[in-house]
């Protein structure tokens, strides 16, 4: 699965480049001085785009692959299509929209997120960075500004892994991460039959567009996003420039005991495989305070199904995070130490495994100049706690992103909300950030 720390990331962009980094904070793209977009047309598309929901009263259910995942999409394809994008779909869903550069020769500058959400998800998040590179492609042709380097909006698929896990399921096949098949044959954390794959075709959203960077490179990749968290809040500060990102890690534990008869089995000898579980996940919330990183249970699947039986069988999906390397594997390993001590004390057996990792690291610095100067006085420098597509992107291409200010920081809850003028904030520094970059590709290649 995807792992990355900074040193693998730079490892990737100097091969990529193929030249020495420096510095670009004297350049200026002159037109992004001054350019800004229709905040009051992102406001109307972030609400009309949350209409195509599950019953979420004040938030967003869109789960990948789902009905109204198929119906934003649509939606998108609709608004890009007028803009005489080049569009294509691929293999795994996800959306690129092409436009033009005047020198189509140099791979485009993408911006990109997602539409799909968890299940209790708010209006914000992923969608927010869709609309913000829709915007900024729109605006980009009411004011008649032209890059060089063409552009892409992407709609990643399934970033989220709330449907199908594991999360980042187009975008890591994109970075080489993952294949085509192991992303079509992510299964639903709901014990349903159901894969990812078998979804994209229902809908009608496997294509043949581009899968891999190789097959359709990008020069840079720039993320909108909600911060998800509360430095901006606390700053004062609508936006800000994301320097890099905690590391985390996720783990399946499965733990196999005994069938019995839940009344009559003498309370010595049971192999109850829950109560084995519940002592581990309390073991697991106490390891982060310990270690001072957090921890959560993401999942808690247990059988057999049934009032009167045992649980002969649990699993416990969860996640780690830490924004020290070194720490975050230490917890994976007191993790794993306490599930081996469970399962003696229960008399059980345990499997284990490790299903995503991510060692703390940063994004690069270029990119991450381009989107400090778009900020400005309006930002500060911030680092996210979780995983985004750009994590994957940033592994074949200059990557940062644009933060914008979360109420409270709640997210992935009907609660989540952002400012109309900070997502406008949010959107204008996109937009400054890929003439910033495109300044800077013209400037390298002198
Ligand atoms: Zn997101």
């Amino acid at each position: 699965m995807l792992l990355a720390s900074s040193k693998h990331a730079f490892a990737g962009l100097v091969s990529q480049t193929g030249k020495r980094c420096f510095s670009v904070s004297k350049l200026y793209a002159s037109q992004a001085t001054s350019f800004a977009v229709n905040g009051e047309r992102l406001w109307n598309d972030i609400h009309h785009t949350a209409k195509w929901s599950g019953p979420s009263p004040g938030g967003v259910t869109r789960l990948c692959a789902d009905e109204n995942d198929k119906m934003v999409r649509d939606w998108f394809r609709d608004q890009v299509l007028a803009l005489g994008a080049e569009y294509k779909v691929n293999a795994t869903g996800t959306q690129f929209a092409k436009i033009d550069g005047t020198d189509n020769s140099l791979p485009p500058i993408a911006m990109g997120s997602h539409f799909d959400t968890v299940a209790t998800g708010g209006k914000f998040d992923g969608a927010l960075g869709v609309l913000c590179a829709l915007e900024v492609l729109r605006s980009f042709k009411e004011q008649n500004i032209k890059t060089r380097a063409p552009l892409v909006a992407i709609n990643w698929t399934n970033e989220e892994g709330s449907r199908f896990f594991p999360p980042l399921g187009s975008s890591t096949v994109y970075a080489g991460q993952s294949t085509i098949e192991a992303a079509h044959a992510s299964t639903s954390n709901d014990g349903s039959p159901l894969t990812m794959g078998s979804e994209l075709t229902r809908i009608g959203y496997v294509g043949d567009g581009p899968n891999t960077f190789e097959e359709f490179p990008i020069s840079a990749h720039f993320e909108v996003h909600v911060e998800q968290s509360t430095d901006l809040e606390k700053a004062g500060k609508s936006i800000g420039w994301v320097q890099g990102w905690e590391g985390m890690t996720w783990y399946e534990a499965v733990f196999h005991g005994q069938n019995g008869h839940a009344n009559t089995y003498p309370m010595h000898g049971r192999r109850d495989t829950l109560q084995g579980a519940a002592k581990f996940m309390t073991s697991l919330e106490t390891l982060a305070y310990h270690m001072g990183g957090r921890s959560t249970v993401t999942s808690l699947q247990s059988g057999p199904i049934g009032s009167c039986n045992i649980q002969s069988k649990t699993k416990v999906v969860f996640c780690v995070m830490h924004k020290d390397g070194d720490s975050l594997l230490k917890m994976g390993e007191q993790a794993q130490q306490s599930a081996k001590a469970v399962s003696a004390l229960h008399n059980l057996e345990h499997d284990w495994k490790r299903t995503l990792h991510l060692l703390p690291g940063d994004f690069t610095p270029e990119a991450v100049d381009c989107v400090a100067r778009a900020c400005g006085d309006k930002g500060i420098g911030s680092r996210t706690l979780t995983g985004h597509d750009s994590l994957s992107t940033l592994l074949k291409a200059p990557t940062a992103m644009v933060f914008v200010r979360s109420k409270d920081g709640i997210s992935h809850a009907p609660e989540e909300w952002s400012d109309k003028e900070d997502c406008a904030d949010g959107a204008s520094a996109l937009g400054k950030s890929v003439l910033n970059f495109d300044d800077y590709l013209e400037h390298q290649s002198k």
